[in-house]
């Protein structure tokens, strides 16, 4: 007697899993109404971390141009308190 046993395989296609997408093109290229200012704390707030730090470029998905453009932003925001320096406060 011989006992056959057919290993189950679950057929599972290729998937290919990303980490997560960036953006290709940077947002303000994109829409030239979104505009950078300084005393818009929320657009800024998107490019900024929940600590506040600035969001990285690759992260970010903007072009270099604009990028600097935000780091000179959030710069000025911090300096009349519309964006905080360090966030909230982190505990240890
Ligand atoms: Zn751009």
């Amino acid at each position: 007697m011989s006992d056959e046993r057919t290993p189950q395989r679950t057929s599972t296609g290729p998937r290919k899993k990303r980490p997560f997408q960036r953006r290709k093109v940077c947002r303000f290229c994109a829409d030239k109404q979104v505009t950078i200012d300084y005393k818009d704390p929320r657009t800024l707030r998107y490019f900024i971390s929940e600590r506040g730090k600035i969001i990285p470029r690759r992260i970010s998905g903007n072009c270099s141009k604009h990028q600097r453009a935000i780091t000179e932003a959030v710069k000025r925001a911090r300096n009349i308190a519309l964006l905080p320096i360090a966030g909230t406060h982190v505990l240890p």
